[in-house]
């Protein structure tokens, strides 16, 4: 099996993929990087992504052969600096696609994310292909990565994969800058306060996967043949789909007293431009995906854990 390389294994979901990836290839093998190494379990060094030369004498020191590159700036934070978002998400990008594309590396993992549609995407069932015009600073790095994606698999033969993840719910570690950050700062306040102010308003319905299922689905698209994968950009993957107002209640249900209000901010222009649900028919059918945590597993998990 491969060394792999995880960049921004810090983060949300690096942190869950670099244990997941270490229990399948053993320890070893999993390189975990981030910009601090002191809260990575070892193998991990702390380096900037954005310093090819550094990220280039890893893999080649390491022999390290695939590289999951989940470093980015949110669609939150990005728009508070848009023009330091676009640097970050593109240059991050280009350091292993080119790497790739040089033979060092044998296969890549690279995020994109439903902030790749837009206000005039078609928002229930969001198909595969359909208007993209995303409004964020964050949404247009990831149409645009998965289209450089698309670029170097065809013209350099580059063996890159990707999902366009969801909001992505985890008790882990805390969520980083995102529009869909309210579906776990809810679980913390419900376990502290009894109480939730919402930056979403009650009906913002938006697609949503827990971390389980979205370390699995990507364990799954990168064990892939390579032939079955016809999405040359980013799969659609989807799991469920709720609003503030039903995951409110569900947390109430089992929870009697929690009470939610809303205070919408900046976040509900770019929840308002995003899809509501998603179909992922063609992750389906090429690499056999499938969710296993409905709302109501997802609910009892997180109060589980938090
Ligand atoms: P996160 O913000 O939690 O983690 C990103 C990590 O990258 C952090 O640990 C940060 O310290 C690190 N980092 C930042 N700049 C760096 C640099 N220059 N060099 C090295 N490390 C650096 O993000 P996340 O939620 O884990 O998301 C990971 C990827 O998945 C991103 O590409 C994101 O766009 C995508 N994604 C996430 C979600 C979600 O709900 N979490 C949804 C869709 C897509």
């Amino acid at each position: 099996m491969n060394k792999v390389l995880v960049l921004g294994a810090g983060g949300q979901i690096g942190t869950e993929l670099v244990a997941a990836l270490r229990a399948e290839r053993g320890s070893e093998n999993v390189w975990a990087a981030d910009l601090r190494a002191d809260a990575l379990t070892q193998p991990a060094v702390a380096l900037d992504a954005t310093d090819a030369v550094a990220v280039r004498a890893l893999v080649q020191r390491e022999g390290i052969r695939e590289v999951y590159q989940l470093v980015a700036m949110l669609s939150a934070t990005g728009e508070k600096m848009p023009a330091k978002a676009w640097a970050l998400n593109m240059d991050t990008l280009f350091i292993v696609l080119d790497m790739a594309k040089e033979g060092l590396l044998d296969r890549v993992f690279w995020p994109s994310s439903i902030a790749a549609f837009g206000p005039t995407t078609p928002r229930l069932d969001t198909p595969q292909y359909t208007v993209m015009d995303p409004t964020t600073v964050y949404g247009v790095s990831k149409l645009a990565g998965e289209l450089w994606c698309q670029y170097y698999r065809q013209k350099f033969g580059v063996d890159v994969r990707s999902l366009r993840y969801p909001g992505l719910i985890s008790w882990k570690t805390p969520p980083g800058g995102g529009t869909t950050d309210y579906a776990i700062d809810i679980f913390h306040s419900a376990g502290r306060d009894g109480r939730y102010t919402s930056f979403l308003g009650p009906d913002t319905r938006l697609p949503m996967m827990h971390m389980e299922d979205a370390i699995r689905a990507t364990l799954q698209l990168m064990a892939a043949p390579k032939e079955l994968l016809r999405v040359q950009t980013s799969y659609n993957v989807a799991a469920v789909d709720f609003s503030p107002a039903e995951l409110a209640a569900a947390i109430a249900a089992r929870m009697p007293g929690f009470t939610i209000d809303y205070q919408a901010d900046f976040r509900q222009a770019i929840a308002d431009s995003w899809p509501q649900r998603i179909d992922d028919a063609e992750a389906r059918r090429d690499w056999g995906w499938s969710p296993r945590y409905d709302l109501d597993a997802l609910v009892d998990d997180m109060l589980a854990h938090i």
